[in-house]
């Protein structure tokens, strides 16, 4: 695979895959631009060695249709300001053959929402999964996807992903457009780099111990990610609504607290196959418990498996902070995913501030520190600590996938 920092993009045309899927307000103004910083690195090094830009990008869901809701001319002048210079735009990502003919050194063309085409996605339109000529149809797209990708590969010498956030999605421009560059001719971008490298970390270049923290609403959703980590954490702490599925698994008294009653069994076979492979699995023993689901509930502290009927656990307790910041403090990698309580409310945000407090500390101790998923991302931006952390990754699904041990297809695209 070819690496960006190697490679000079003088007068070549480079494609590159962006993820400018920024939020915007009711008049179409970018209300966060992070996700355009995040790509200015790359973008920057490009014009830097002389090429210039096509940039390529989708925006929320148009399901393959024209809609000026989610027309990227509406970033145009925000990305401009970013990169310091003038951006053309492309209003049909696919037929954009005159404006890229055009492109000087140095000049930047933003291409339409991707995802105006359904090609984008590669998913059959119109027609249901149940449908007997789903599965011709399905054929019929994934053929018309290639056409899509081919064209927008026919517009540059180069391909370069850095859209993170989709690289667990085998789209056409995330991953099929690929297939027409040669390997020389296709690499990652910096945060795409900086975010397989985070995962590396986490998964290939472990510093013990490595404690994982797990938390948010359910143990269902976080499963997959459970399972690939007990093979390679010490320390694993199981935090948030998860916590009072496992105390019911155990036969405690769980008052009116979140709980998956179809995951009782799937709790109790975590703990056998943590105590099975020697990882020290910690449960909250005491929570922080509330007469109802609001910010101005009244509270009590009580053992997390002996809640009273009326009350449920929202937060982590003192004890229970005490004993996670005991595990994470001396760790040398730690992964953060999910809340320990309901942090959108102010009288809930002790259990994740003592983790995000914990990791700030053992960080300045030397740990590599991954803090990852939509919610603790919140959470250290709400704290105020993103930047005492070692690595805030900036994409959900894809980081989730990634730790999984899945392969990305953004990834494996340009490795091939
Ligand atoms: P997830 O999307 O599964 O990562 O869960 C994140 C959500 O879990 C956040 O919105 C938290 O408010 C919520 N959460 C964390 N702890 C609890 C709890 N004890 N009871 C209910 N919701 C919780």
């Amino acid at each position: 695979m070819a690496k960006i920092d190697d490679y000079n993009f003088a007068g070549k045309k480079a494609i590159v895959r962006v993820d400018f899927n920024v939020p915007l307000d009711e008049n179409g103004h970018v209300t966060d631009d992070t996700r355009i910083r995040g790509a200015l690195p790359t973008l920057k090094k490009i014009l830097a060695d002389g090429g210039s830009l096509i940039l390529m990008s989708h925006m929320g869901k148009p399901k393959g249709k024209v809609n000026e809701k989610f027309s990227l001319a509406q970033i145009r002048e925000d990305v401009a300001k970013a990169l310091g210079t003038d951006v053309k735009f492309a209003p049909d990502c696919a037929n954009a053959d005159e404006a890229v003919k055009d492109l000087k050194p140095g000049e930047v063309l933003l291409l339409e929402n991707l995802r105006f085409y359904p090609e984008e996605e590669g998913k059959p339109v119109g027609i249901d999964k149940n449908d007997p000529a789903y599965d011709e149809a399905k054929k019929a797209m994934k053929e018309s996807q290639k056409k899509f990708a081919e064209k927008l590969a026919s517009y540059a010498d180069v391909y370069v992903n850095d859209a993170f956030g989709t690289a667990h999605r085998k789209h056409a421009s995330t991953a099929v457009v690929a297939d027409y560059f040669k390997p020389e001719d296709k690499m990652l971008g910096y945060l795409m780099e900086k975010e397989v490298q985070a995962v590396d970390n986490i998964l290939k270049d472990i510093k013990r111990p490595f404690t994982a923290i797990m938390g948010g609403s359910k143990v269902s959703t976080k499963i997959g990610i459970i399972e690939n980590l007990m093979d390679k954490v010490d320390n694993l702490i199981l935090c948030g609504g998860m916590t009072y599925t496992f105390a019911k698994a155990q036969g405690g008294k769980i008052g009116d607290s979140i709980c998956e009653d179809d995951k009782l069994d799937l709790a109790l076979d975590i703990i056998k196959k943590a105590k099975e492979k020697g990882v020290n699995l910690i449960l909250g023993t005491d929570c922080v418990a509330a007469d109802a689901f609001s910010n101005d509930a009244n509270t009590m502290v009580c053992p997390a498996n002996d809640i009273p009927d009326g009350w449920e656990g929202l937060d982590a307790g003192p004890e229970t902070r005490k004993v996670f910041a005991e595990a994470i403090i001396p760790s040398k990698t730690i992964l953060w995913n999910g809340p320990a309580g309901v942090f959108e409310f102010d009288n809930f945000t002790a259990g994740s501030r003592a983790i995000a407090d914990a990791i700030v500390k053992a960080t300045e101790n030397g740990a590599f520190s991954l803090v990852g998923g939509g919610d603790s991302v919140a959470c250290v931006n709400k704290f105020g600590v993103a930047d005492s952390v070692s690595y805030v990754s900036t994409g959900g699904g894809a980081l989730l996938e990634a730790i999984e041990g899945k392969v990305l297809p953004g990834v494996a695209a340009v490795k091939e």
